[in-house]
């Protein structure tokens, strides 16, 4: 049997109108004759709207107490991890209605196996027993995404858009023949499109390009999801939810990922609330770093000058974390209102491209922090407030002159 395995996004089942259309396109491929699991997001802006409920509680007990602390790890996980589990039973009872037998089954009932790291824990194995047997007996499988359990039997979070991740690990796990992720953008764009009116769909796209894009920001596809695809061989066809049904021959507007591909697409993607660590050493800090698993993206350390950008999208507990470090910095200075904005591509850095990129800010008025050239990205530190307009200037000056 041929197994589909797709992904919904939070906005694809946002309401309960939107997770009736996502049942029916589920129930449309089964009678088609796949073998279907679907992996699925919490509706709307659950997560975000959980975690302002903990960092209200969090806040409401520093007013009593002056020991008071930001929300543990551990408890985030168990509280964010019910958003996907509300999105699955619903989906399933959706299609149940439809008449069809479906059944959910959170993370860890999934056979997805992590590391300890709450959060953003990464997943190390993944065992589907349970998924192929449901599967052998006709039914369509709903899985919570982003959530797993440790080999310490915790609940776990795959970090920020980890769904994407239950859906490629699982493909590959069950040797699936497709991947289909469904958000309300039709594939990889040069650009976010809500940003850049211009910016071009790319129908194709090599996971290396793509993996360099999601590290640095790219929202469309999670960045250890990429890395499971490149490791798995499975090719990725990422779609818009409302666009009909077709997949038999029919044409989608698309973005398939894939291995094989040898594509040289350029593309701009930001990075909101990055964190920068420089001074004369940085030494004593990645060591502190290392200690406390900060993730860390660009780090130059040189004979008088170094650096360290902490991407904060995975960091609930920023606030403890930076008093933690403070003692390590010595004279590096620590600035963190900044986002990191990058052309992604092949052969940017020998065609003077860190010279034309800060050409270009200089031209929208931001001057940024940092700059720094990759084999196949060129980033640049600008403040939060000039994000998009940094992401403009750079599509103009590299994709769209
Ligand atoms: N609901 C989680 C988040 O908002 C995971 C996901 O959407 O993939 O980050
Ligand atoms: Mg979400």
């Amino acid at each position: 049997m041929a197994v589909l395995v797709q992904k919904y996004g939070g906005s694809s089942v946002a309401d309960v109108e939107r997770i009736g259309k996502v049942a029916d396109r589920v129930v449309a491929a089964k009678r088609e004759g796949w073998d279907v699991v679907v992996v699925v997001s919490a509706m709307g802006k659950a997560t975000d709207e959980l975690l302002a409920l903990a960092a209200g509680v969090a806040e409401k007990a520093r007013a009593v107490s002056d020991r008071a602390k930001e929300a543990p790890r551990r408890e985030l996980d168990m509280l964010v991890s019910t958003g996907e589990r509300v999105t699955m039973s619903l989906l399933s009872i959706a299609i149940a209605g439809r008449g069809e037998e479906a059944i959910s089954f959170t993370g860890s009932q999934s056979g997805i196996l992590t590391n300890d790291r709450h959060f953003d824990a990464r997943i190390i194995e993944v065992r589907p027993h349970r998924i192929e047997d449901e599967l052998a007996r006709g039914k369509i499988v709903i899985v919570a995404g982003y959530q797993g359990m440790s080999y310490r039997r915790e609940i776990t979070t795959l970090g920020r858009g980890g769904s994407d991740t239950t859906a490629v690990a699982l493909a590959a796990a069950l040797g699936a023949t497709r991947c289909e992720i469904y958000s309300d953008v039709d594939g990889v764009y040069s650009a976010d499109p809500r940003v850049c009116a211009d910016a071009r769909h790319l129908p194709e796209i090599d996971l290396a390009t793509l993996s360099e894009m999601s590290e640095a920001g790219a929202k469309v596809l999670n960045a250890q999801a990429v890395e499971w695809a490149r490791k798995s061989k499975v090719a990725l066809h990422a779609r818009k939810t409302s666009d009909p049904l077709a997949r038999a021959g029919e044409a989608v507007r698309e973005t398939v990922a894939s291995a094989e591909t040898r594509t040289s697409v350029r593309a701009i993607v930001g990075l909101d609330r990055v964190a920068l660590v420089s001074g004369p050493s940085i030494e004593a800090f990645l060591g502190e770093a290392a200690r406390l698993e900060l993730p860390l993206l660009d780090v130059h350390v040189g004979p008088h000058a170094s650096l360290a950008t902490i991407p904060l999208l995975n960091l609930p507990d920023w606030t403890a974390r930076r008093a933690e470090i403070a003692p390590a910095l010595g004279q590096a200075s620590l600035t963190h209102d900044h986002a990191l904005v990058s052309v992604v591509g092949d052969g940017l850095l020998g065609s003077g491209g860190l010279a034309r990129m800060a050409e270009a800010l200089r031209g929208a008025g931001i001057a940024p922090a940092m700059r720094s050239g990759h084999a196949l990205r060129l980033s640049a530190l600008v403040p939060r407030a000039s994000r998009e307009a940094a992401e403009r200037a750079l599509h103009a000056a590299f994709v769209a002159p």
